[in-house]
């Protein structure tokens, strides 16, 4: 387990399955904690007993079983509440509280932002909280979720509003995929130094058996291929590389495509 302190509130981040990141958010205010897409329950309930405080809250992102698989073995353990999209209610396992995407909304003191962020799936939502955003499969490290509902278009909008928030914003997703994705990125964006540095620094990390998770909105808008769109030059160059129109979403939509095809 790994923990990062934030001005209110601490995030503990677990492992789960093979690659998923299970987040606690224990607020430094109150003896409410949440875990945001618990894959697996053990994993919750053992770092719950070493706190020593039951788990209150699931914040889920989007339906998926490795986000939403310990929605009911960890409320029939603490008789959490679980948090979710309106929408996607009917696909969450044992929702009792629906939010509205845009719609602010506020958990043991924190004004917590809920972005409506379609592309993975239509129903993904992402929670905005002071500088850390839990975007689950929507932003990864150096890559972006894959099309399982959305289009191109959607998915754009959604990373491009990610994107927008200030770049010390800490970027906790739910796969460590990095390394993966930055020797993709590498094939794509190879003239790109920060890439390069980024590529040896997270290499770094994992042969430490490190997490290169949480990285930042800074880092992603530097070195993210699936960000890398809105910068004007990288965009015509690869416009230009690959024979397509020069705008942001017709190189994204290529992107991802490659990105498919590895
Ligand atoms: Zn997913
Ligand atoms: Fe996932």
């Amino acid at each position: 387990m790994w923990t990062y302190q934030h001005s209110s509130f601490a995030v503990h981040q677990l492992a789960a399955l093979s690659d998923n990141y299970i987040y606690l958010i224990a607020p430094h205010n109150s003896q409410l904690l949440a875990a945001v897409d618990p894959a697996e329950a053990e994993p919750v309930i053992a770092v719950c007993t070493e706190l020593g405080r039951p788990l209150t809250h699931i914040f889920n992102t989007h339906h998926h079983w490795d986000h939403t698989g310990a929605n009911d073995a960890l409320k029939s353990s603490y008789d959490c509440t679980i948090i979710g999209n309106a929408n996607d209610a009917a696909r969450i396992p044992g929702m009792d509280v629906q939010l509205q995407p845009g719609r602010p909304w506020s958990w043991a003191g924190l004004e917590i932002q809920i972005m409506d962020v379609p592309g993975h799936t239509l129903g993904h939502i992402a929670y905005l909280i002071e500088d850390a955003l839990f975007c689950g499969d929507t932003l990864f490290g150096a890559g972006c979720g894959r099309l399982f509902e959305g289009t191109p278009a959607q998915m754009w909008q959604s990373l491009s509003s990610l994107a927008s928030l200030p770049d010390a914003v800490q970027v906790y997703c739910a796969h460590e995929y990095t390394l993966a994705n930055l020797r993709f990125a590498t094939g794509v964006d190879s003239g790109n130094t920060a890439l390069s540095r980024r590529l040896q620094t997270d290499a770094d990390k994992r042969e430490h058996g490190q997490p290169t998770i949480p990285s930042t909105i800074g880092i992603e808008r530097s070195t993210n291929p699936f960000l890398r769109p809105a910068d004007a030059s990288f965009c015509t160059a690869y416009a230009e590389g690959a024979g397509i129109a020069a705008d942001a979403l017709s190189v994204f939509t290529d992107i991802r495509k490659r990105k498919d095809h590895w």
